[in-house]
């Protein structure tokens, strides 16, 4: 499979200070082989693949990494930019902020998902879902209607979907125009104060200039703050066309992936983004209407590369060790103080910050898990728990010095713990390892330090 291919490769590419045109060649087919493998229109991947060429070549190899595993981080880097990464952290949030009511008109050919999504969103958004700037803005009063005139099931369908989710449901009529419909909605939602109106549109089978001429209309009628394309994921290679003619039509705001529950590799995904320049906002995993998430760039990169996630735990690793706190402990280390139990709490907090453990190990691949078994079953992180009530039953001045810690006192720990004596004894073991670990951190330097942390 391509996990083992790709890491195949990047084995033989052991020891090479630097990338270069020989040494990324292999690396690079396999990647665009995968690319293509996950749908990804081709067009797309040519210009990927230069680019990614681009910035690797000529590229020291930084510290302990190989050649190949600096060529994944460029790949996933750059993957990550081109599904909306770049875009920055609040691209894929739903704008809200107009005023009431804040219209959403949803966008696509027929079947995509477009009626589904409409229940979704709203059951998302009518139960608080909504995200502003990394915080959430409570639960929205939410309306929705159907201009979709050419089937009158489709009006019934929204109507029973808007029944399972609980949210307002404006009746239309397919003897009525679709502006009507939609002049009638606004004015409703305006009357009755709703925060949000959805308007679910019709679809064709294929694009055509009637359709795009209709939902044109719509959009200078209703004014709507998000303009949302739904995409089937399944359909692959033609989801390139198909975004192309929705962009050219309608100033889109924002990309819905629907179905990414199948087995598509969500090329489409990046097909998409490349096309429209619009960042995806949601990804649709069920048919159900709970099947709905925010987009994770990150995560579609790794879907679409096949990695698994191992670039995600190296990352989190990374991301959540916070560099301050560590640089801090190694100046205290070089001014010669002690490494002592509060500074060994402020590590196990650290751990902490990465993850619980039981995820950690879900997302390593199946042979690392395996390996990593003795801490399977939320053992590490039963652990960890022990560990940090032992250090929190201390006094301060028992944390800054341990030898304080005679009989009597590990007694009054355990207990305040809820642990055994011996439990207190195994943690102290424990932070004559990490003093050991600090002693080399001093000969070793930052890095190894890093490294040992990060397992
Ligand atoms: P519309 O024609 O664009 O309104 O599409 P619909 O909302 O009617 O959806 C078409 C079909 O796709 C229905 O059978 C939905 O249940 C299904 N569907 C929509 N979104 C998803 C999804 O994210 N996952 C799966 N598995 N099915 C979906
Ligand atoms: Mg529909």
């Amino acid at each position: 499979n391509l996990t083992q291919r790709l890491s195949r490769v990047v084995k033989t590419m052991r020891g090479q200070a630097r990338l270069t045109e020989a040494n990324t060649q292999d690396m690079l087919r396999e990647v665009r082989m995968a690319l293509l493998e996950a749908d990804v229109a081709l067009p797309v991947v040519r210009d990927f693949i230069a680019r990614v060429k681009e910035r690797s070549l000529g590229q020291d190899v930084a510290g302990s990494l190989n050649p190949g595993q600096a060529l994944v981080g460029i790949v996933h880097k750059e993957l990550t930019a081109l599904m909306g990464g770049d875009l920055g952290a609040d691209a894929s949030e739903l704008s809200l902020a107009t005023q009431p009511p804040a219209v959403i008109l949803m966008a696509g050919l027929q079947g995509a998902g477009k009626t589904t999504t409409t229940g979704k969103l709203a059951k998302w958004l009518s139960e608080g879902g909504h995200v502003q700037n990394g915080k959430k803005t409570g639960k929205k009063k939410v309306l929705v209607v159907s201009a979709d005139v050419y089937r009158p099931a489709a009006i019934e369908q929204l109507k029973a979907v808007a029944d399972q989710v609980k949210v307002d449901f404006l009746p239309s009529d397919a003897s009525q125009k679709p502006e009507d419909i939609a002049r009638a909605a606004l004015d409703h939602a305006r009357r009755h104060h709703y925060e949000v109106l959805i308007v679910d549109t019709a679809g064709r089978l294929g694009i055509d200039e009637a359709m795009m001429r209709e939902i044109r209309a719509l959009h200078d009628l209703l004014k709507p703050i998000e303009t949302l394309f739904v995409v089937d994921a399944m359909q692959g290679q033609d989801a390139v066309n198909v975004a192309r003619a929705f962009a050219d039509a309608l100033p889109l705001t924002g990309v819905v992936l629907t179905k990414m529950d199948g087995d598509a590799r969500g090329g489409a995904a990046l097909s998409v983004r490349h096309v429209t320049g619009k960042p995806l906002k949601f990804v649709g995993l069920s048919e159900k209407l709970d099947g709905l998430e925010p987009f994770h760039p990150e995560r579609m990169a790794q879907r679409v590369l096949g990695m698994g996630d191992i670039v995600s735990l190296v990352e989190q690793a990374q991301k959540n060790i916070d560099m301050a706190d560590a640089e801090k402990l190694a100046a205290k280390m070089k001014s010669g103080n002690r490494f002592d139990l509060n500074d060994f709490r402020d590590q196990l907090q650290q751990v902490k910050k990465m993850g619980d453990m039981s995820s950690l190990l879900e997302k390593l691949p199946a042979q690392f898990a395996q390996a990593a078994g003795q801490l399977q079953g939320g053992q590490a992180e039963k652990q960890l728990r022990r560990t940090e009530g032992i250090l929190n039953s201390m006094t301060p001045a028992e944390r800054a010095k341990p030898e304080l810690l005679k009989a009597s006192r590990k007694r009054r720990i355990a207990a305040g713990a809820g642990v055994a004596v011996q439990e207190v004894n195994r943690m102290l073991a424990q932070y004559d390892q990490m003093q050991g670990m600090m002693k080399q951190m001093k000969k070793g330097g930052m890095a190894k330090m890093m490294r040992a942390m990060g397992g």
